[in-house]
């Protein structure tokens, strides 16, 4: 209630004139808003329906008609405004008449001065203001009426309502309040203040007050101060509850890392959090000034919006947004509507794009493990499926080789043997790279004499360059250390595949192996190999791809062998050890190849004392047990055996169950392979192993297998087997092997 406020003025007046002159006089008085004239009074009553309530009605009781008494009277009962009743006429018993029906004054037409309106108008307002507040102190609750005496400082209640009643019990408090209200009353009365209502409060106790002075303080001759106090300590509470859950709203809306925005169900936002503007890619300014909804896209955004649009349950439904900027992200949407039916609803927006790409990694992923698992799987069965026959072909080959042919034969055996070991060169590639890209090749990490290995690569080169004008040279930094820690076999594959390549690609000229030492660091050297060649040389913008797989440059002139995996595997084995390799190559000048690589410093191997004569007498086989499902091969491992032992006696078996059957403690070694129907070779091998004989439980046993990926100490050792021997087999390996697993348990 604002002092300042104005209040509206009802003339029911049928005559014109008269309401014309009310309306004059009234104009522009002070507090005096709208002045409205109805000229029917049956029609009062519709003044009181619209918001601005007149508060002064100035009522034409005519000749004081009981019908308009009748109004008159409804109205003092139903409404709150102040009654002004005018008549032309007033004998003393019409005036009563009017008082009884509920008016406030009294006015007669025709003889009132503009002053005497104006003075029963301003008191009017007056009252009227006091009617409001007093129905304010009703709509807010308990009151009761104080009295302060000036002079003796004493307050006195009426204790009607009793709201003071805490007080009875707490004496303490009691005092207490009473300083405090006596206190705010005193200060009151000293500034003379104006101020109607103060507020005041015991806040341990959590009790507040306000207390509305009655104006007439202010006479001269008044001895003390009255008026209202309440007890408005529940609403303060319910305040501060309101505040607090405010507050947590607040504080979620403005916190949450979720987009957060109030919008009309047609999409007219009205406010955003801070994520949300994120989410939009938007400033608030410019956000309020669009439509939200045009930023949603999407197969489902539609569906999402007609739902909105109705007031249909949205929770947690994927959609697209497109930002100002044109990225576009992947949201969830959920929706509160308000209950009270608002065209107002509340849009909760989480970006879960992030999550959506993590999501679509993880599945490409997963798919490509399972790709390369079923690739893995393939090559693996197709090298079984491969070398099982080419142990035939490469065997029997080898076995025909020795027997007696004529000069034709002979020539088109080796070409035979020629091919089927070409054949076997390219699956061994085949299988290389495809265990490089799954990480499964595991490098060795011993001492080697890399003096010895560079030469003994640049004699078996040697052979190969026999037919052409091509000279082989080897550098070695005199710095570079004898004996290095690393994986020889796999050093030794990649500087063959090199200078191979750099043999075939070459006629004339040289080929050069350089090894040369770049820089030490504690036990760990950096070493750099260069194989350069005077060939045909790569075209420059073939030097990138012919490190991928399969990749070979076609030469009109003349057709070259090969399968284009060799670098490929080379690039691999470097850089899984760490290494890099890189090339220079000018066609028709020539190449070279560079890698370097970081091995450690080896040390040199003890002087092995030599051993006592009886352990020079090498031990043969007298018995040996080969079990093999395949005949081919069968007869391979017998004749390959049999040329060298002819004197042994050779035990056959169709699978790991006959081995069972068969094996005794006078066999000397068991030769097993690994897939087997009935029983495998791996089942067979437990079995032995488990023998109560100790004789027959240790027996050697060496795997046939034709999974060229097999290495020591994986399936090998898990499986309790000694060792094994790739089909198709090399027939001095296979003698090498059974001699040194005999001679070592024998021993
Ligand atoms: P390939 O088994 O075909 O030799 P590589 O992967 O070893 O496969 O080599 C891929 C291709 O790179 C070769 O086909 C050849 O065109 C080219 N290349 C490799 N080394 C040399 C070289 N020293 N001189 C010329 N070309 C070479």
């Amino acid at each position: 209630m604002t002092a300042n406020k104005q209040v509206n003025v009802l003339i029911v007046d049928d005559i014109a004139a008269d309401a014309r002159l009310f309306q004059l006089v009234l104009a522009d008085t002070e507090g005096i808003g709208e002045i409205t004239v109805e000229p029917d009074y049956r029609q009062v009553m519709t003044h009181f329906e619209q918001k601005d309530t007149p508060a002064i009605v100035l009522f034409d009781v005519g000749a004081c008609e009981s019908a308009k008494l009748e109004k008159l009277h409804e109205l003092s009962r139903d409404i709150d405004a102040y009654l002004i009743a005018t008549s032309a006429d007033s004998p003393k018993e019409t005036v009563l008449e009017i008082f009884k029906a509920g008016a406030q004054d009294y006015l007669t037409k025709g003889h009132f001065s503009s002053d005497e309106l104006l003075l029963k108008v301003k008191v009017g307002l007056l009252k009227y203001k006091e009617i409001e507040q007093l129905a304010w102190v009703k709509r807010t609750g308990d009151f009761e009426t104080w009295r302060y005496d000036k002079a003796s400082k004493e307050i006195y209640f009426s204790n009607k309502k009793n709201i003071l009643q805490f007080l009875a019990d707490d004496l303490e408090n009691k005092d207490l309040f009473l300083e405090e209200m006596r206190e705010v009353l005193e200060n009151f009365i000293t500034v003379k203040s104006s101020k109607k209502t103060i507020a005041f409060s015991l806040p341990e106790k959590e009790k507040y007050f306000l207390l509305n002075i009655d104006p007439s303080y202010k006479q001269e001759n008044s001895t003390d101060v009255k008026g209202i106090i309440q007890d408005i300590s529940d609403r303060k509470k319910l305040e501060k509850q309101m505040d607090q859950s405010h507050q947590k709203y607040i504080d979620i809306f403005a916190n949450s890392s979720d987009g957060i925005y109030l919008s009309s169900l047609m999409g007219h936002p009205k406010e955003c959090n801070k994520s949300g503007l994120e989410i939009f890619g938007f400033t608030e300014e410019d956000l309020l000034q669009s439509n939200i909804h045009r930023f949603f896209d999407g197969d489902k955004s539609n569906e999402v919006l007609v739902d909105i649009a109705s007031r249909k349950p949205v929770k947690n439904r994927e959609i697209e947004i497109i930002q100002e900027g044109g990225a576009r992200r992947n949201c969830l949407i959920s929706v509160v509507y308000f209950s009270d039916k608002t065209d107002v609803y509340t849009g909760i927006i989480r970006d879960i794009t992030e999550r959506k790409i993590a999501e679509k990694i993880q599945r490409t992923r997963v798919l490509e493990k399972e790709s390369n698992q079923l690739k893995e799987e393939f090559i693996a069965g197709i090298s079984h499926e491969m070398r099982t026959p080419m142990n035939a072909v490469v065997g029997l080959s080898n076995l025909l080789l020795d027997t007696d042919l004529d000069d034709e034969q002979r020539g088109y055996l080796k070409s035979i043997h020629y091919s089927s070991e070409q054949l076997l060169g390219i699956l061994n590639d085949i299988l290389d790279i495809s265990s490089l890209q799954n990480g499964k090749t595991i490098f060795e990490h011993k001492d080697f004499d890399v003096h010895d290995m560079l030469n003994n690569l640049i004699h078996n080169l040697s052979y190969k360059v026999m037919d052409k004008e091509v000279r082989l040279e080897l550098a070695i930094d005199p710095e570079l250390p004898k004996i290095l820690k690393g994986d020889k076999l796999r050093i030794n594959q990649i500087l063959f595949n090199l200078a191979g390549n750099a043999v075939k690609f070459t006629d004339k000229g040289y080929v050069k192996i350089a090894c040369n030492l770049m820089g030490q660091s504690g036990d760990s050297i950096l070493i750099k190999f260069a194989i350069s060649d005077t060939g045909i040389g790569i075209p420059q913008e073939k030097q990138d791809a012919i490190f991928e797989s399969f990749t070979r440059i076609q030469y009109k002139q003349r057709n070259y062998e090969g399968t284009g995996l060799g670098l490929a595997i080379s690039k691999n084995l470097i850089e899984q050890q760490g290494g890099k390799i890189w090339v220079k190559s000018t066609p028709g000048k020539g190449s070279t190849f560079f890698f370097d690589m970081v091995l450690e410093i080896g040390s040199e191997p003890k002087i092995i004392e030599k051993k006592p004569e009886v352990n020079t007498i090498i031990v043969n086989p007298k018995r040996i047990l080969i079990v093999e499902d395949n005949k081919m091969n069968q007869l391979v491992a017998r004749k390959l055996l049999a040329k060298r032992w002819p004197e042994m006696e050779i035990l056959l078996a169709n699978n790991g169950q006959e081995a069972l059957d068969l094996i005794d403690k006078d066999i000397d070694i068991v030769l097993m392979d690994l897939h087997m129907p009935v029983m495998d070779g791996y089942e067979a091998t437990l079995a032995i192993r488990a023998n109560p004989d100790s004789d027959i439980s240790s027996l050697p046993i060496l795997a046939m297998t034709a999974d060229a990926q097999i290495q020591e100490g994986d399936k090998v050792k898990k499986n309790q087997l000694d060792g094994f021997i790739v089909k198709p087999f090399d027939p001095g390996l296979l003698y090498e092997k059974i001699l040194l697993h005999l001679n070592q348990t024998e021993a």
